[in-house]
């Protein structure tokens, strides 16, 4: 089949727009007449910097991201290892500040002091969970408190209410509040951030899709893979209070006294962020495509008031009410995995005929034929996943809610 053909649904790598596409085809052979190809220049050229400069004023401008040098003031910081390097790097950060304040406030026992150390998450599906596995992985479980656990008989759905949760009781005792705004496997999305000291979010498979309130978190990561580009890098919005010279890193041989991790350099924030994110190698062409992203969304928005993602964000909404209309119109055939108040817009995570095994198969074979792909649910969950993301297009999403409909009148 062409391209126009197909409507794909996948949940990361996912779809970029067209004309991207088409514009990197040539940017991969001979970049703004230079005669070589943008993954073939270094990453030090000056073609190179102001990509990087272009993607990052484009991005601080959708999102409203503070600029400053001031401890008010936000990094944009290009990674590589994904979102899963990510929960390692805020772990080994977060650490190191902790460690730096008591050690300020102390100079005895630090041995024993730094068992008080906290790292609270919120886990409300599988990638939560990863990242708080990840953090007992690398510290001890023992320093890990999950907030909330948000599984019932096994399974992810929904997002307990903040009086129910339990917090570590000493404030100054938690390095960091952990948590995952989008739950691409489970379709869990919060509907506004939570409350918590030095607010970390995981914002993969959400980025770009709505207003981010920034000031309320101390950073936001996630993988370019779904809304932003192409898999090979991952963003960091830093918040400079966490960096220095606003915040104190701990001497890591005083990190390693004390029986705690010290991370690779890679995924040290201070390093990438004092070498605008060129520490070492960085693939421009990931960069350069985010960059075309970010700036066919401002171009969407000439006149819009701040924030500038708002017309995206009600594409989402609108794209996202449009199907879930149609799933709850036939509950008898259709069920949604997650309760009402915490469905995701990018994945909407349901079920056929209460999971019955031949029906979904047709569902998948029916919407195959009708050039609808990627609706398979992930394999730790099953069911089907429709993911919803920023290049699927209104009239996509039309195409697939008629394919609901008619699967369910049983005209397919
Ligand atoms: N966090 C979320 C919400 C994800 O959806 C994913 C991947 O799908 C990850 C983290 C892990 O990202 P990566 O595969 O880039 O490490």
């Amino acid at each position: 089949p062409e391209r126009s053909d197909v409507h794909y649904f996948g949940a990361g790598p996912a779809p970029l727009p067209t004309p991207v596409l088409q514009e990197a085809s040539k940017v991969l052979l001979n970049y703004d007449s230079t005669g070589l190809g943008l993954t073939e220049i270094s990453h030090r050229s000056p073609e190179a910097n102001a990509i990087l400069a272009r993607t990052q004023t484009a991005l601080r401008h959708l999102l409203d991201i503070p600029t400053s040098d001031g401890p008010e003031g936000y990094q944009i910081l290009f990674l590589q290892g994904g979102g899963s390097g990510e929960f390692s790097a805020v772990v080994y950060h977060m650490i190191s500040i902790w460690v730096a304040k008591l050690a300020k406030q102390r100079q005895q026992g630090l041995e024993q002091e730094v068992k008080r150390l906290r790292l609270d998450y919120l886990v409300t599906g599988s990638w939560s969970l990863k990242a708080s596995q990840e953090a007992a992985r690398l510290v001890g479980k023992e320093y890990v408190n999950v907030v909330t656990d948000a599984r019932h008989g096994g399974k992810f759905g929904v997002i307990p209410a903040e009086g129910e949760w339990s917090r570590t009781k000493a404030e100054e005792d938690v390095a960091l509040t952990y948590y995952c705004d989008n739950e691409t496997v489970d379709g869990v999305e919060f509907p506004t951030a939570p409350s918590g000291k030095n607010l970390v979010a995981d914002m993969s498979s959400n980025f770009l899709s709505r207003a981010v309130d920034i000031k309320r978190h101390i950073a936001i990561f996630g993988g370019a893979q779904k809304n932003i580009g192409t898999t090979g890098i991952t963003i960091a919005i830093v918040s400079n209070s966490i960096l220095p010279p606003h915040a104190e890193m701990a001497d890591p041989v005083l990190l390693r006294k004390l029986g705690l991790p010290i991370g690779p350099v890679v995924l040290d924030w201070p390093t990438i962020a004092k070498n605008n994110s060129l520490y070492n190698t960085l693939p421009i062409f990931d960069v350069w495509i985010a960059g075309q992203v970010i700036q066919r969304l401002l171009e969407q928005a000439p006149d819009a008031k701040s924030p500038r993602i708002s017309v995206q964000e009600a594409e989402s909404n609108e794209k996202a009410g449009l199907l879930y209309a149609v799933l709850d119109e036939f509950p008898g055939m259709y069920q949604v995995v997650p309760d009402k108040s915490v469905r995701s817009r990018m994945n909407l995570c349901f079920r056929i005929k209460h999971g019955d095994a031949e029906a979904e198969k047709a569902f998948l074979k029916g919407a195959e034929g009708r050039g609808l792909l990627g609706l398979k649910g992930h394999r730790s969950v099953g069911g089907i996943r429709a993911s919803n993301y920023n290049a699927v297009s209104v009239q996509a999403a039309e195409k697939l809610a008629e394919y609901l409909r008619d699967f369910a009148e049983g005209k397919v």
